[in-house]
């Protein structure tokens, strides 16, 4: 029984980047592995946090960028100690998805996850200033940036087009 209250995932020291977050045991597909909590802001408020942790992680090259998007009106800044979810790599060929359920963001598995696995899911980011984000997640899905799925597509042609 104590098993139970343990939680499904451990921080410790990434290959990818910096700190990551690992399976401490099998996950089945589809279970909720962690909150992404932290400060809600406005999104006014927190497009600023974002441009002053964009400039410091440029800096420092920390590449800790915490601000998720909440709702149109809202922000979660992750940048706080109770958020061990802010240590998630991001990976151009995820194990992990996001889901905002009751304004709550959850992490969960998208397939099943072995023991000693780091988690990651994708960042979801857009084409802007993707220069910034340079990925090393390793994975044979790899574009070299942190870019969301979605935007996958137009990014391949727009390489095309600059050679
Ligand atoms: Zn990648």
């Amino acid at each position: 029984m104590k098993n139970k209250k343990l939680p499904l995932y451990i921080v410790r020291n990434s290959k990818v980047h910096g700190k990551g977050v690992f399976a401490r045991k099998d996950i089945p597909k589809g279970t909720r592995i962690i909150e992404y909590v932290g400060k809600i802001v406005s999104c006014k408020e927190g497009l600023r946090i974002y441009e002053e942790q964009l400039k410091k992680s440029k800096e420092t090259g920390a590449g800790a960028v915490y601000i998720f998007q909440l709702n149109k009106k809202q922000d979660i800044d992750g940048n706080v100690s109770w958020n061990p979810a802010k240590y998630i790599n991001h990976s151009c060929s995820p194990n992990c998805d996001y889901d905002i359920i009751n304004n709550r963001i959850w992490i969960f598995s998208k397939r099943d996850i072995k023991k000693g696995e780091e988690l990651n899911y994708d960042y979801d980011y857009d084409l802007n200033d993707y220069q910034d984000h340079p990925c090393k997640c390793g994975s044979k899905e790899c574009l070299g940036f942190i870019i969301g799925k979605r935007y996958r597509n137009k990014f391949k042609k727009m390489m095309e087009n600059k050679s």
